[in-house]
């Protein structure tokens, strides 16, 4: 079986070819800049006869469906290629942001889901646009293939009423669905898995917390398998400080910014999820040059690292008032995989909650899973590479195989 996960932005679409019965990626890459004047395809892969593959080429690419044709061109063919036809693919597997409260989980694509994955545009209107575009360019390019849909929101739709609802009138929630969804539900469901198959025990038996750190963070509080709090929110605005997006703040600022400089939505949109995060703290929103700046001595860049840890721990603490026992903490994507000291600061202090790092094991260089918490840790503490594209193929996967049995 072979499964194509594609991930389609505003101007991109990221793709990745699984051989699921190899357990090995075919291809990946991404088309960028679709429809500026100057766009890139990255490619890479095994060749039709086994060797490694790359290609990179400035292209002019007008529109998705255009990205799309160049991508399937590419893998099929005949000297770049992992694979002869299109009909060669089995499904293909769609990251979907937002399925709102219709969706608690991975689902062939119909009609009525388009209709559904449409009524939540309000809710993710930067977002599922693309997403349904390329739903839409795939059913095309691909007829005989099932189109399925991974959702971000669809693992945290267990998230009990009193973690979800925000204290606004209920007809808010009840009429327009203003509630708490999450997001990177997909990450944070693939490493608790990998988490359970490292410690060798049932999800079901365990308590977690899971704490996605890339360019966007989040964290969740993960109750014997179920997700039942997580840190973003209606919009992925909420939480923990991110690169450039601000997380929690008051939510009084926003009028206080339109009083007292005259700013438009428009305008205050564009600062708490572009100019902020730790981008507005100390002008990078790259955890690699923040890092390097600190190292430097440069005062900006300590304080953003100590209001970014400083959230993660107070986030830390309040899961753990969630869960009301803990056994293993998670961390995971760009930043939570490569960055010790943003672990070690987020962790400190916290040995009343059972939570202790092994300062050698947090620094070591190693691939794959770590374990990075003092034999003397209550709490396991991991860090785990996060797979969000092959989660998508292992849910397309299952939801196949579910159909088939029935
Ligand atoms: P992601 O969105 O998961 O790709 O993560 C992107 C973030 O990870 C960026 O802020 C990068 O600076 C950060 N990152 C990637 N590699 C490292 C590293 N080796 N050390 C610190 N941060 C890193």
């Amino acid at each position: 079986m072979k499964i194509l996960v594609i991930n389609t932005g505003s101007s991109s679409i990221k793709y990745e070819l699984f051989d699921m019965e190899h357990h090995r990626v075919m291809a990946s890459g991404m088309a960028e800049k679709i429809g500026e004047d100057t766009s890139l395809l990255t490619h890479k892969g095994i060749s039709p006869n086994g060797d490694p593959v790359e290609k990179m080429e400035d292209a002019v690419i007008a529109d998705h469906l255009e990205g799309m044709n160049r991508i399937v061109q590419l893998l099929v063919d005949p000297d770049l290629g992992p694979i002869q036809a299109k009909s060669e693919i089995s499904a293909v597997g769609h990251r979907v942001v937002h399925g709102g409260e219709a969706f608690h989980s991975t689902t062939i694509i119909d009609k009525k889901v388009i209709a559904a994955i449409r009524k939540n545009i309000p809710l993710a209107p930067l977002h599922n646009p693309p997403n349904l575009v390329g739903i839409e360019i795939t059913t095309t390019l691909f007829p005989d293939a099932p189109q399925v849909a991974v959702f971000d929101t669809a693992f945290h739709q267990t998230i009990p009423m009193k973690a979800f609802l925000y204290a606004l009138p209920l007809e808010l929630y009840r009429e327009k669905k203003v509630r708490r969804y999450g997001f990177h539900g997909t990450s944070h469901a693939y490493v608790a898995e990998r988490a359970a198959d490292y410690l060798g025990q049932s999800l079901a038996e365990l308590n977690l917390i899971t704490i996605h750190l890339g360019n966007g963070a989040s964290m969740a509080a993960i109750k014997r398998g179920k997700c039942v709090d997580t840190t973003m929110g209606m919009t992925p605005l909420e939480g923990l400080v991110m690169g450039s997006r601000s997380g929690d703040v008051d939510p009084a600022i926003p009028f206080f910014l339109s009083d007292q400089l005259g700013m438009s939505f428009k305008d205050i949109d564009g600062l708490l999820n572009k100019d902020s995060g730790l981008k507005g703290l100390c002008g990078t929103n790259d955890m690699r040059e923040v890092l390097e700046k600190k190292d430097a001595g440069d005062d900006r860049a300590r304080m953003a690292l100590e209001v970014y840890c400083y959230r993660i721990k107070k986030y830390i603490g309040a899961y753990f008032a969630a869960l009301e026992s803990l056994d293993v903490m998670v961390f995971t994507a760009g930043i939570g995989e490569n960055a010790p000291y943003i672990r070690e600061l987020s962790c400190s202090g916290l040995n009343g909650l059972g939570i202790e790092l092994d300062r050698e094991q947090n620094h070591g260089v190693r691939e794959g899973i770590k374990e990075i918490s003092s034999p003397k840790s209550h709490v396991r503490v991991l860090v785990i590479p996060t797979n969000e594209e092959l989660k998508i193929a292992q849910e397309t996967k299952r939801v196949l195989q579910n159909i088939l049995v029935k």
